[in-house]
């Protein structure tokens, strides 16, 4: 076993893995550096305070450890026992949650003997070689026998065809995140445009929506369309799902999928069972796909898998289509092609519209939401660049993170599998491709546990 372990990350997987690893008995204590950087445990997603941006997976899916699947619900029953778990709770709440398991593991570790360090630093390098891994954060460094990245998606880039003029305005918003947490209150007509329709756009649409009552919002996307939601009970497979799963497994092709796919879901009550009762195996499943069937889906199918798969709550739909009947919100198919700063202020955004004619019109304040940035050979993110220029990992060849094993170890620049270096989450996406939210997160933290404490023999 790995005896002292960083972990590089202030997220949920971090937080995940740490008190999955502070749970398992040892036969030596374990002595854990957690670097946390700028997050406390949360992370974005559980770091919000507002009540609006609630959990888009349901309760009683969302326990920390693979072993305990209810333990949220129990943990938000014992608070209040009218929960149930099919609700959809405030994300709010999962960061307590966490925190509160996090403190729960630390304090039964040190009776355990197992050490934790808690370092609110950065990771800036990180050097494996056969005896161990260097850590380097700020002037200080440390020797460690493994390291694990939990760092999350990469910080998102601009679009192109975006002028520097516009992004020196500050009203053209690359980041959503840290952007919601510090908008102010505003009481102008604004005219905000959403580039992406994803469930970020949609935390972006509810958020804004209140805090700039006279605003008003066009969100623009390749097809135009919202995530689907979800059905207010929860939806139960009718069978386990076998039948449909020998069949894809068979022929691993993405035409042929889809067609088994619209198959299946025609025999079901709702197309939301035939999917749902993918999750399970859809790591498994994307295993079996060549790269040229990978890069497939991803140009063709995978913004109808991510509409199915991530999938808003009830409520928030309703929201959302309020705001669409009320006038408030208006959706755009198209591609933005470019944003100039106006004579009069306004940023100009062209489109290129279905059919390929454009279309120009004027903004306040553009906010781009196009889904995570898992591009680890383009990045600026000072550690990724430093692990990739020296040929420590390799970038996935679809930009999905890094070239990685399915149980996280990441490959070198001979493709070889380091026996040091792991990832778990989102930069597992090329690996695994499901590898962002709770319920594969803590599927991987429970085999990264068992991959770091097995007997190295
Ligand atoms: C808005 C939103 C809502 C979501 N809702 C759900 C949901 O309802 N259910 C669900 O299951 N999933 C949800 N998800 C998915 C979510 O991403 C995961 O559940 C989980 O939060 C991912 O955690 P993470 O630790 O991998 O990443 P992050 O939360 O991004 O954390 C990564 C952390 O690593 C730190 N870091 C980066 N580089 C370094 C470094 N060099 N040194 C030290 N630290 C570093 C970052 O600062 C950050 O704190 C949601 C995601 C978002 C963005």
């Amino acid at each position: 076993m790995f005896r002292k372990v960083a972990i590089i990350g202030g997220g949920a997987a971090a937080a995940t893995l740490v008190s999955e690893l502070l749970e398992r008995r040892t036969t030596q204590p374990l002595h854990l550096y957690w670097y946390t950087g700028d997050g406390s445990g949360r992370g974005i997603a559980y770091g919000t305070r507002s009540p609006h941006h609630l959990l888009n997976v349901r309760a009683a899916s969302m326990g920390m450890f693979a072993s305990k699947p209810q333990g949220f619900l129990e943990y938000a029953q014992a608070a209040d026992p009218t929960v149930s778990g099919s609700d959809f709770l405030p994300r709010r709440l999962y960061g307590e949650y966490l925190e509160s398991r996090v403190a729960q593991a630390m304090a039964k570790a040190s009776a355990s003997g197992h050490e934790v360090r808690q370092i609110p630093f950065t990771v800036d390098s990180l050097v494996p070689e056969p005896s161990g891994v260097t850590v380097g954060y700020g002037d200080e460094s440390n020797q460690t026998d493994a390291a694990v990245l939990a760092i999350g998606s990469l910080p998102p880039r601009s679009l192109p065809g975006v002028d520097a003029d516009v992004i020196a305005s500050g009203r053209y918003i690359t980041d959503p995140w840290p952007f919601l947490a510090n908008a102010e209150p505003d009481e102008r007509p604004l005219r905000v445009l959403v580039i992406g329709l994803g469930l970020t756009a949609v935390d972006v649409l509810l958020d804004l929506s209140e805090r700039w009552p006279n605003a008003t919002f066009t969100a623009l996307s390749r097809h135009g369309l919202l995530p689907e939601a979800h059905l207010s009970a929860a939806s139960a497979p009718a069978g386990d799902g076998a039948e449909l799963v020998e069949a894809l497994e068979d022929d691993p092709n993405i035409r042929m999928w889809i067609a088994r796919l619209r198959e299946a879901t025609e025999h079901a009550d709702d197309w939301r069972v035939v999917t749902d009762s993918l999750r399970s195996v859809t790591s498994k499943l994307w295993t079996l796909l060549p790269d040229e069937q990978r890069s497939r889906f991803l140009r063709h199918a995978r913004w109808a898998w991510e509409r199915a798969r991530h999938r808003m709550p009830p409520q928030v739909a309703e929201s959302i289509a309020a705001m669409e009947k009320a006038g408030r919100f208006l959706r755009g198919r198209g591609r933005m092609q470019t944003v100039k700063l106006a004579d009069d202020g306004s940023l100009s955004v062209t489109r290129v519209k279905p059919g390929g004619v454009k279309e120009t019109a004027s903004f306040d304040v553009v906010v781009q939401t196009v889904g995570l940035n898992t591009d680890t050979l383009r990045t600026e993110h000072p550690l990724v660049r430093q692990l990739v220029t020296n040929g420590h990992a390799r970038p996935e060849a679809l930009g999905l993170g890094f070239a990685a094993q399915a149980n996280g170890a990441l490959l070198d620049g001979d493709g070889k599998p380091r026996p040091n270096l792991f990832a778990i989450g989102t930069l597992l996406r090329g690996a695994l491709w499901e590898s962002t939210a709770m319920p594969e997160i803590r599927v991987q933290a429970r085999n990264l546990a068992d991959t770091l404490l097995r007997d190295q023999g």
